[in-house]
């Protein structure tokens, strides 16, 4: 799941990498004239586009999220066999996930989102990416700090039915969000990545975090529950 908050200092260094790439090349576009600019542009445009589709195309477990759209994230995950746990595959597949949840600064993964059919989530809050977020709102929406909780084949079961509205995104829709309904109180059991019985029980944003994931392992997206009113951009303010 994508930390929705946008602070001010990621902003910055959107707006600041966009001001660069556009800038940077500035010269050799306006040195020549209007057509050959727009010859270049197309010749550069349709090299960058081919770049991305063999990135796109690497074997999975992908170093990158896969967007919306992928036929993976809405098909069912298969369940991880318990003999299988410990394979330099499955151990792969783990170190990616939690990897790649990492680079993208989310609070949560699952195994799809990377290309992989499996039930496997991973969780994590650090204190870093809680002082992104205002104190009021860390409140209010009862956000905590939490070590990186891995769960292959995650079962969760509601432990309180009361239900929370909260804005949350995804990294598969990212810079997305919109306000999503959850229970309150989850209780998750799984294995871990040496395949011992793991369980979490927790109330307020981590149980949202968890509900989240494992929604990905049945082919579900917040989108499919979300209020569709609030859906927004989050940068529609900055892209006039
Ligand atoms: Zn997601």
């Amino acid at each position: 799941m994508a930390l929705t908050i946008r602070t001010s200092a990621s902003l910055r260094k959107m707006n600041l990498s966009r001001v660069f790439s556009t800038t940077a090349r500035a010269p050799t576009f306006w040195s020549i004239t209007k057509n050959q600019a727009s010859v270049t542009f197309t010749w550069l445009f349709n090299k960058l586009g081919r770049l991305s589709l063999r990135r796109r195309q690497s074997k999975p477990p992908h170093d990158y999220v896969v967007p919306v759209g992928d036929p993976i994230l809405r098909g069912q995950a298969l369940a991880v066999d318990h003999r299988n746990i410990k394979t330099k595959e499955t151990q792969e597949v783990l170190d990616q996930l939690v990897k790649v949840m990492r680079k993208k600064g989310a609070v949560g993964l699952s195994a799809p989102q990377i290309g992989v059919g499996l039930q496997i989530i991973v969780v994590e809050n650090t204190k870093k990416q809680l002082e992104l977020v205002p104190e009021e709102l860390r409140q209010i929406r009862e956000m905590q700090e939490f070590p990186l909780k891995i769960f292959i084949n995650p079962k969760l079961k509601v432990t309180d039915y009361s239900t929370v509205v909260f804005p949350e995104g995804c990294e598969s829709l990212p810079g997305y969000q919109a306000n999503v309904p959850r229970y309150y109180g989850v209780n998750v059991t799984g294995l871990d990545r040496e395949g011992m019985p793991v369980a979490w029980q927790v109330t307020g944003w981590p149980a949202r975090i968890l509900q989240h994931e494992v929604e990905h392992l049945r082919g579900d997206l917040y989108i499919d529950i979300m209020d569709s009113r609030t859906f927004i951009d989050c940068f529609w303010d900055r892209k006039k």
